[in-house]
């Protein structure tokens, strides 16, 4: 077994990133796997290296380990090219100058037997009313600093396949999940796969990157079961291996409320501060003491 964590080092390590990088040890350590921590640096302009070495000082501090050097995506934009080239090459790409002004005007704007209809929102927000979908696959060079679309409707010509998920999902779901090209094509529709101002996007980086780990097991927040949807399609296309999915329940706040990303109240570091232990952290989320070394 191969799990993973990847942060994004664009912030401190809160509570909820806290569980699922656990969880994930854990699971690994009692399959007698390998835990891995990637950093997902894709974001150039929010990622620091100081928000990288405070969060693998608190991984560290929780008890974690990790095979160094570990991956940066930063070091990689030559595998996301080749893997957009591949997209492109099959007709499966577009470029898109839509803002997201631009995305909420087209969708509020009255359309033909749609007027009262309320806008779908897919896993990476508003889904893409088609604005700049070309009417015939794209030929010539991809190009190089556009914003690139996945033509979903093309990228489907052959069903989505099912995943397997090991935790609950959104729905309390486990086993062998089906996806439609209905749903994909409504609720997720043509997403992002290249920023103009950033390279690959995420959904792009991260199948290339735990293929090119060999990773079995990948253990997420259930925040991301859909997106999970939008990877072994894609995993698919390129010709990667699927993992196995666990999607994990979020860390809660007293009130019930999920953890925002950016609740900086909930920082693993203040904790620290404040003088609790990993035990005490392990037990606030609600894992148990025992899988500690
Ligand atoms: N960098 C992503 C995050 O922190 C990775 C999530 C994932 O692919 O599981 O949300």
């Amino acid at each position: 077994m191969r799990t993973r964590f990847a942060p994004s080092p664009t912030g401190p390590l809160h509570l909820g990133h806290a569980y699922s990088a656990m969880l994930g040890h854990d699971m690994a350590r009692a399959a007698g796997g390998v835990f891995i921590l990637r950093i997902d640096d894709l974001d150039r302009s929010r990622a620091r290296p100081e928000w990288e070495a405070q969060l693998k000082d608190d991984l560290g501090w929780l008890g974690l380990d990790w095979p160094e050097p570990c991956r940066r995506e930063s070091d990689h934009t030559a595998e996301y090219d080749a893997a957009l080239d591949r997209l492109w090459d099959m007709g499966l790409l577009y470029p898109c100058s839509c803002s997201r002004r631009d995305i909420r005007e087209a969708l509020s704007a009255p359309q033909e037997g749609l007027s009262t209809a309320v806008p779908e929102t897919g896993p990476d927000g508003l889904v893409y009313p088609g604005t700049c979908r070309p009417g015939t696959v794209l030929t010539g060079p991809r190009p190089k600093d556009a914003t690139l679309r996945l033509d979903m409707r093309r990228a489907l010509a052959a069903p989505p396949p099912p995943f397997t998920e090991t935790g609950h999902g959104p729905e309390g779901q486990t086993g062998r999940i089906e996806t439609t090209s209905v749903h994909m094509t409504n609720h997720i529709g043509d997403v992002v796969l290249a920023r103009r101002d950033m390279g690959a996007a995420y959904h792009l980086a991260v199948v290339v990157d735990d293929a090119a780990q060999g990773i079995t097991h990948v253990v997420r927040g259930e925040d991301l079961f859909e997106a999970t949807r939008i990877h072994v399609l894609l995993q698919r296309l390129l010709g990667l291996p699927q993992p196995i999915y666990h999607h994990h329940r979020l860390v809660r706040d007293e009130h019930g409320k999920r953890l925002a990303k950016r609740d900086d109240s909930r920082a693993v570091a203040l904790y620290r501060q404040d003088g609790a232990t990993p035990e005490d952290l392990r037990q606030m989320v609600g894992l148990s003491p025992s899988a500690l070394r």
